[in-house]
This record gives C-alpha cells, structure tokens and sequence, in this order.
C-alpha cells in the first residue's frame, strides 16, 4: 500500500451542492459524498437536521431555505454528536436544538475532543472553522422518542437503536414516509464507524427498513428518492457494515494483530467497496473500532487529535 496522507487532509476539491425537493415539506441539501443537512418545512416553522461543520457553511444551506420559504428556521436536529454535522448549529439561531439523551452524554463526555480530531482530519470541511463558537448544546434532550406537530406536519424524532453511534436519531415524516438517516445509512460513501456498534448496526437497519420508507436522504451520498434506491442504499450500507465486522472477528479469533487485521481487512473490503468516498480516510478508524468490539471493548474509545495520528503512523506508516 502506498503513503497515504493522514484522513482527508489532501482532500482539497470543493463538491458541487445539490438542493433536492423530496415533496412539499422535505429538502435534502448533499453535496457529492460530503456530509448532507436535511429540512423540513412545516406550516409555520422549518426545521433543519444536521447543521455542516461551522456557521458559515450553514449560511449557504439558509440561502437555499430561502428560496423556498420565508418560514422561521426555529428547530435545529442532531442526528448524532458528531462536530462535522453540529457545529455550524448557531448559524441557524434556532429557538431549540433536539438531541438524544445519549447524544448529550457523548458531548459531555467527548465532545471536545472529538471536535479538535475532526477538524485536523477534514480542513476542508471545516471552511471558516473560526466562526464556530464552541460545542453545540441541545436545548431539549429526549429519550427514546419525541412527536412534534409543525402545524399539521406530524415529526417524530426517534432512536431506533446504536449503529454509527450510540445516540443515532433519525426524523421521521409518516405522512409522506420520508425519513432522514444521519449517518446510519450511507450512499455511495463509506460508513465511518470509528464511534459505531458494529453488532448492533445490522438491527437498527432492520428498525429502519420496517418503517417502509419511500424516500430517505443518508448521512452521505445522493436523497434516495424511490422505494428502489431507498433499498439500494439500505443494502449497500448493511453490506459494508457485516462485512468489515465480520472481517474482523475472523482476524481476531486467528489471533491475528491489528495491524495484520487491518491489512487483510483492506484487501478483502477494497474490491468491493473502495470506490466509495472517503474509503481510504475511514478504514483505518473502521478497522480499529471493529476490533476493539471483537476483543470486548463494548464502548469505543475516545478518539482524539494524538490517538488519531498516533493510529495512523501504526497503520499506515
Ligand atoms: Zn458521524
């Protein structure tokens, strides 16, 4: 395997935005493999879910808003803790931020580390990291599951199970059977799963699939906008998942090492899934959470700017 530049930090190229209208109440902001924000509209409030990385990227996600509708963006949603999707919150000037309870407990308890990590492995994704204020803070915390009525647009905000995090929160449309995933589910991008429940992963799929939804904008990648594609990319995600866990767990039970794991690892999984965005940038972390579940460690450890290269060098050299 040839040197490879630690993360995404020799990814320079801006991706071209798309701002795809799902149906009268739902957007999907993506942009080429980059982290997607999603809206909705209700009868008198917009709701976004997921923010981008700093408050002035979020400026281009309201610009878009605007040409749709001059209704108050009064809810931000966290689909999870992660700094590339909460830290352009306060750009918004929302009246509420909606999180999880075991959302808020990851900020508590690694939020400040996982934003100095995430910003030294994607610069590109943090444009004008200045303008970030600090961390996000949900004003309502939820367990479980929270219904809101934005006029007569029924929401459900819900946990259907760990996965890509412990705190995973999907939005939920069920009059227009429109969901937005967070990055439970992926398209045409690589699941990072450096933070994730691998063995837990597949069933909130599952959760997910039995909900039957009609569209579904992913944490990555392109909106899904048929019942086909929202297979495909339900699919696709659960494939990448199993796999690489899978992977792992026969490395481990060889009683093979993690460099000798992540080495057999990426060979198996390139063929199949190595034209994926940011494929080289997350395996490394994918392999290193996928074994530390295999051999016991229930909880991923924290991650933070020095594990980060010090991971890196083990691996990549
Ligand atoms: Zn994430």
């Amino acid at each position: 395997m040839s040197e490879k530049h630690f993360a995404s930090q020799a990814d320079l190229v801006e991706k071209k935005v798309s701002f795809d209208r799902l149906s009268d109440h739902a957007y999907a902001y993506t942009a080429e493999g980059d982290p997607n924000t999603g809206i909705v509209i209700g009868d008198d409030a917009v709701m976004v879910i997921d923010t981008q990385a700093t408050p002035v990227m979020a400026e281009d996600v309201i610009r878009r808003i605007r040409e749709v509708t001059a209704k108050p963006i009064r809810y931000v949603v966290l689909s999870h803790y992660h700094a590339v999707r909460v830290l352009g919150a306060s750009g918004y000037h929302p009246e509420h931020i909606i999180a999880s309870r075991d959302t808020y407990d990851l900020i508590v308890e690694r939020g400040e580390q996982d934003m100095q990590s995430e910003i030294e492995r994607f610069p590109r994704l943090f444009r004008a990291v200045e303008s970030v204020p600090g961390l996000t803070w949900p004003t309502i915390v939820f367990e479980r599951r929270l219904s809101m009525s934005l006029g007569k647009l029924q929401v459900e905000i819900m946990q259907l199970g760990r996965g890509h995090t412990k705190g995973d929160t999907v939005v939920w449309l069920p009059q227009e059977k429109i969901m937005f995933s967070g990055d439970l589910v992926e398209y045409a991008a690589t699941p990072y799963t450096g933070d994730a429940y691998l063995s837990d992963w597949p069933n909130t799929l599952d959760a997910i699939a039995a909900l039957r939804p009609e569209k579904l904008v992913p944490g990555r990648g392109a909106s899904l906008q048929t019942p086909e594609h929202v297979r495909e990319g339900l699919h696709g995600t659960y494939a990448f998942v199993t796999e690489l866990y899978a992977e792992v767990q026969r490395g481990v039970a060889m009683g093979n090492d993690l460099a000798t794991v992540y080495r057999d690892t990426y060979a198996a999984l390139q063929p199949k899934f190595g034209h994926w965005v940011i494929f080289d940038h997350c395996l490394p972390f994918d392999v290193s959470r996928a074994y530390d579940e295999a051999t016991g460690h229930r909880d991923p450890r924290i991650w933070t700017a020095q594990r980060d290269k010090d991971m890196w060098l083990a691996l990549e050299g």
